[in-house]
């Protein structure tokens, strides 16, 4: 490489672009002045990022602001006022302004329970995304932009993208995919014929694409190269994006410290007043319209085959993604049926003194049961039936010790119905508690008598 990073070179006002240089505003007065060398007229926008509703972040929206900067806070919407989280006063008031901030901050969605969106169902990655957004609406936050998490978007394509338009964000951020030739931060060299700056407007507003994840590996130096060289490097407007994480002394691998933080930001202060850098919340980079809540409520909401149309494999009397569950003694069978819509199952309890029988949703680890639980959240459950007697509505969570009933419709709530199709329905009032990882819904019986049954959904909330 010819140029230096950390060099000066020198150019007329003329050469540079008056408008964008300052110094140079004086067209009157042409002439010499110093400047870093950079292909590009405009200053490179810079973008600061910070993921996961962290706590010890809302000191360092105190610090962006002591030099006259505003970030971009992505909010997992469950993790308001949970602790180690920032509470949704404390975000509004990032937003808003209050006692301790002037407000002004972006507040961007990062999905309801941080999970890797690829993994989910097409319905799952859409709950997760627009159902956040719709809370952080709900909650007054503006939403515009989404942060992946985990910078985990799925590739070029991936059903994740769409869920982006289908939640009405109008930006995401992706974590990675720009330049590291020089390596950074104590990572190795990487994606060396990268660009060095995300483009304005971005290659794909569903990726804005970042330098690697900010960890204790970064150095001060590391960050001012990284600015440095995407404005050496880029033809046209720039930007950097930086994805933050903890800011503290060593509380995690993502962690940058507040010292380091502010060191950055006051060198990153003296590029703006020298007109080479702006920095900006992502949704003054590229501004869009802040776009209705979109409440997905999918066929199945979580659950994969909730019609219970595609057999099973192991054992074709029933349906894929569902296993039979009971206890006690009773003798019972189970049917596949004609049901409400297409394919349906009839479970028959032909003599009854103890227990029940079950069809529930698979309770894997993640093939099958929805990975959405996280702490405090809750959950609605539905499905459809007939039944000559009084069947039972159950949502089940998974933890380190197993599968547990979070919550069940009481005994006799669910009348019967042996003509038409009714329709069961359980929003459970207690939280999901911690340690919770997956979920899953059952319908059964606790008596003799039969029900057959369709149409299962469960969604968040
Ligand atoms: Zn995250």
């Amino acid at each position: 490489m010819g140029w230096s990073v950390h060099g000066w070179v020198r150019y007329g006002c003329a050469l540079v672009g008056l408008a964008a240089v300052p110094g140079c505003a004086d067209a009157e007065a042409p002439g010499i002045r110093e400047t870093r060398g950079a292909l590009t007229e405009a200053p490179l926008t810079v973008s600061l990022t910070f993921d996961d509703t962290l706590a010890n972040q809302f000191p360092a929206a105190a610090m962006l602001e002591a030099h006259e900067m505003r970030g971009t806070f992505f909010v997992n919407s469950p993790r308001l006022d949970r602790a180690g989280s920032m509470s949704l006063a404390q975000v509004k008031e990032m937003q808003d302004g209050g006692a301790t901030l002037n407000g002004g901050h972006e507040i961007g969605g990062h999905s309801l329970g941080h999970h890797h969106l690829p993994e989910l169902s097409y319905d799952g990655k859409r709950m997760e995304v627009c159902n956040d957004r719709a809370d952080l609406l709900a909650n007054g936050f503006t939403a515009q932009t989404f942060g992946y998490p985990f910078g985990d978007d799925g590739g070029t394509g991936s059903d994740a993208w769409t869920a982006i338009d289908d939640c009405n964000y109008n930006l995401a951020r992706d974590i990675g995919g720009l330049n590291n030739a020089a390596g950074y931060c104590g990572k190795p060299p990487s994606n060396t014929s990268g660009s060095h700056a995300e483009s304005i407007p971005p290659r794909d507003r569903h990726v804005v694409r970042t330098p690697a994840s900010i960890g204790p590996g970064c150095t001060l130096d590391d960050l001012m190269a990284y600015v440095d060289n995407a404005r050496l490097n880029t033809s046209g407007p720039g930007w950097i994006v930086f994805p933050f994480h903890n800011v503290c002394d060593g509380c995690s691998s993502n962690a940058i410290s507040p010292a380091l933080l502010a060191q950055f930001l006051g060198w990153l202060r003296g590029e703006v007043e020298s007109g080479r850098v702006v920095v900006k919340p992502m949704r003054d980079v590229i501004p869009g319209l802040v776009e209705p809540a979109v409440i997905w409520n999918g066929e199945g909401g979580l659950l994969k085959n909730a019609a219970l149309e595609r057999s099973g494999s192991v054992d074709p009397s029933l349906a894929h993604c569902w296993q039979r569950t009971g206890d006690g003694l009773n003798r019972y069978r189970w049917e596949r049926i004609t049901g409400r819509r297409g394919s349906g199952l009839r479970l028959t309890i032909s003599a009854y003194e103890t227990g029940g029988r079950h069809l529930t949703s698979t309770q894997d680890s993640g093939a099958c049961a929805p990975v959405n639980a996280v702490e405090g959240q809750r959950f609605t459950a539905s499905a459809y039936y007939r039944s000559n007697t009084s069947p039972v509505l159950a949502v089940h969570y998974r933890d380190a010790s197993g599968w547990h009933v979070l919550e069940e419709s009481a005994a006799g709530r669910l009348p019967p119905s042996p003509e038409s199709w009714a329709s069961a329905r359980l929003t459970t009032s207690a939280p999901v508690p911690e340690g919770a990882t997956h979920v899953s819904v059952s319908l059964g019986l606790r008596a003799a008598g039969w029900v057959e049954m369709d149409d299962f959904r469960l969604t968040p909330r």
